[in-house]
């Protein structure tokens, strides 16, 4: 799994097409148990805030709920 580098012009891009990408947004996501309906960690994908990572990594898995 590689990581995506969060840079100025990602968070410009992220907010103008508000982009959605986080398990909170996902089909596959049960906010009850905060868990994923397949199976995958959300650790790495649950509450990220562009603005305080510098880097991110995507889950292939996800579908906008
Ligand atoms: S498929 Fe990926 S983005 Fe969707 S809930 Fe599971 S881990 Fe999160």
């Amino acid at each position: 799994m590689t990581a995506s580098r969060v840079d100025a012009q990602l968070r410009s891009e992220a907010e103008r097409f508000e982009l959605r990408f986080g398990c909170e947004s996902c089909a596959h996501f049960a906010p009850e148990t905060r868990a994923c309906g397949n199976g995958y960690p959300t650790a790495p994908h649950v509450g990220v805030q562009l603005s305080r990572v510098e880097s991110l990594l995507f889950c292939k898995e996800f579908e906008l709920s």
